[in-house]
């Protein structure tokens, strides 16, 4: 017994099951392999047909090569392809697909059919086949293309199925792999159909512009600007990347490509931020969309089984040459390329060829933090309150690291009562930032914009509870373009959004109407808001709610209803401003954030002029 080999070579469709493990996650990532098949076989129209987010049907049809009756069999082997033939082709690949893996594994895990006709006749080839089992091979009358259905995703593999998710949101993965694959193939249209409803409709485009206008709306279109350069030794990048002033929560709308690939890497994710880097606030993200072209012996795409990694030959100098890319394109000087004009108007409108590159003067850019708004929570000045202080406070903080870093709600313990703030003695603003106070002998900087953004958002959170923040209608309502994902958040959350004082309407496609915003955001930038709203929305599933989100929510209305730093307080607005301290709730969930003050004392200050 003890002779018997334990080691057994397995059987092919578990081997295909084994390597579909790999390749399909989810119905998105059948969509992403056979919309790159679609491509590699020279299609300009892609349909894609979806039923409950995929789980049920998935079906893309186009009308690219085709194959012919033996390669529709063939096709289904595993490793097989038709892309190519020795290990020197692997670096210089020219088509997405290369594996030979999709189909064969996509056919072991569904009920599979595909149809595929590579001649005029109108005859074509049928193939059914069920967990990796040809039941029925027939002749069909088609047009010349490709037909790929799968039905039943994981039908075979119950505890696969278990990790899917519900329908929205395979929905909306299946959608991101749309709307990768249409922005960086403008020329091919695309439909992305579920439960027989069109989703998205994308017609034949001449270049990135007009797709990006299609897929994300053509107010984000007209804050970009064209990026085109080239190293002169290989490298190229060119796309579209947004004005620092257009900026998001998340990361979502940075779109990269390498050598047309939708990739997803950490050294070119790494590099946009640093070509933003002091354009943006922390925590906020650009929208890019930007295709680098590098020679193929230059990188390696076998790393990951669904091509989402690559491996780099000289990591270093990728980096930098993008980031050096952006810094350049982005500094206020440099000499840019925005977006035609008659494209930010009516992008049909725009003429075949492209501009020459950096040849316009850029536009001055936009400041990076908005015009001040009128500051709210406006409490009334006890009178006499109006003290005389100087204004002109010396730079105090030389050696930052002598600074305590002292929470409110520690301070809260030392205050006794609610007169803290109002009781210290204000000795006058710094840099239009920062309040200087005196608390005994210690000295005091309160940061300005911590400060309101924490009773903004007390107050936002207090006036939520009781359900009673107060809505005002637009005299004109503002329209908003959102793409496909968080248009869909928006939709789903309109109960939650009218929660919070905002009424939201959806206007047909990408198109929403912003009718009513909360009271106290009525001066603010409220599109850019809900965009921000709906990219937290989207992380949420619909059962939790906006419970769930509700302080991200509310710290991102409170950013927006307060005075910025910058701004100038004369010192009765700074008495007001450390009046609302004292009424706010700190006991209260505290959103995660930045410190409002920090303490200096007595012995640190002399300290640092050497005095004992
Ligand atoms: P790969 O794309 O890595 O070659 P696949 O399993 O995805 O592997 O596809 C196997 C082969 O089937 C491809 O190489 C191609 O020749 C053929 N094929 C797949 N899809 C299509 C399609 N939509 N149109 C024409 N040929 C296709
Ligand atoms: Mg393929």
């Amino acid at each position: 017994m003890n002779n018997q080999s334990r080691i057994k070579i397995l059987d092919e469709s578990l081997c295909n099951q084994i390597a579909a493990g790999e390749v399909v996650e989810r119905p998105a990532s059948v969509i992403k392999e056979l919309i790159e098949n679609s491509i590699d076989a020279g299609a300009d129209e892609i349909i894609v047909e979806l039923e409950s987010g995929g789980c049920k049907l998935i079906r893309v049809t186009d009308n690219g090569q085709g194959m012919n009756r033996q390669d529709v069999f063939l096709c289904l082997e595993r490793h097989s392809t038709s892309k190519i033939r020795r290990a020197e082709d692997l670096f210089a690949l020219t088509t997405l697909g290369f594996r030979g893996e999709a189909l064969a594994s996509i056919a072991s895990i569904s009920r599979f059919r595909l149809r595929s006709c590579a001649a005029d006749d109108g005859l074509g080839q049928e193939i059914l086949v069920e967990g990796g089992k040809v039941r029925k091979a027939e002749e069909v009358g088609m047009a010349r293309g490709t037909l790929v259905e799968a039905r039943n995703l994981f039908f075979n593999l119950p505890a696969r199925r278990k990790f899917l998710r519900r329908e929205q949101t395979e929905l909306g993965h299946c959608a991101d792999v749309v709307t990768k694959q249409a922005l960086s193939h403008p020329a091919i249209s695309f439909r992305l159909l579920h439960n027989g409803r069109s989703m998205l409709e994308l017609r034949r485009e001449k270049g990135l512009a007009e797709r990006v206008a299609a897929l994300l709306g053509r107010t984000l279109l007209s804050e970009m600007q064209v990026l085109e350069v080239n190293d002169g030794a290989g490298m190229r990048l060119h796309g579209l990347i947004g004005q620092p002033t257009l900026n998001r929560s998340a990361s979502s709308h940075i779109y990269t490509f390498i050598n047309g690939r939708y990739i997803r890497d950490r050294v070119v994710q790494h590099s946009i931020m640093d070509g933003y880097r002091h354009l943006l606030m922390k925590g906020r993200f650009p929208v890019v969309v930007l295709f680098l072209e590098i020679a193929s012996d230059k990188v390696d795409v076998n790393v990951h089984p669904t091509k989402h990694e690559v491996r780099f030959r000289e990591q270093a100098m990728v980096h930098d040459f993008i980031a050096a890319s952006l810094q350049h394109q982005l500094k206020p000087a440099a000499r840019v390329q925005p977006v035609p004009r008659e494209l930010r108007a009516e992008v049909s409108h725009l003429s075949p060829s492209p501009a020459p590159r950096m040849t316009v003067e850029s536009q001055v850019q936009a400041p990076l933090i908005r015009e001040p708004v009128a500051p709210a929570y406006h409490s009334p000045v006890p009178p006499g309150a109006a003290e005389e202080a100087s204004a002109e406070a010396a730079p105090v903080v030389e050696d930052s690291s002598a600074v305590t870093s002292i929470g409110v709600e520690a301070t809260r313990q030392q205050e006794g009562q609610n007169r803290y703030y109002s009781s210290l003695r204000y000795l006058g603003q710094y840099h239009n930032s920062y309040l200087l106070c005196q608390d005994g002998d210690d000295l005091l900087l309160i940061d300005q914009h911590a400060a309101h953004e924490r009773i903004g958002f007390e107050s936002l959170k207090e006036s939520f509870s009781r359900g009673e923040i107060e809505q005002q209608c637009l005299l004109f309502p503002e329209m908003l373009e959102l793409d496909f994902r968080s248009g869909q958040a928006l939709k789903e959350h309109r109960g939650d959004l009218a929660r919070l004082g905002f009424d939201v309407e959806p206007f047909g496609g990408k198109s929403f109407a912003l009718k009513a915003v909360p009271q106290l955001l009525v001066s603010g930038d409220n599109g850019r808001l809900i965009v921000d709203i709906a990219l937290e929305l989207e992380q949420t599933g619909s059962s939790s709610g906006l419970i769930d989100k509700l302080d991200e929510v509310l710290i991102l209305m409170a950013c927006h209803s307060v005075i910025r730093a910058n701004q100038a307080l004369d010192p009765r607005e700074a008495r007001a401003l450390l009046e609302q301290l004292d009424r706010v709730d700190f006991n209260a969930n505290c959103p995660p954030g930045r410190p409002v003050m920090q303490r200096l004392q007595l012995v640190e200050i002399e300290r640092m002029f050497r005095r004992h």
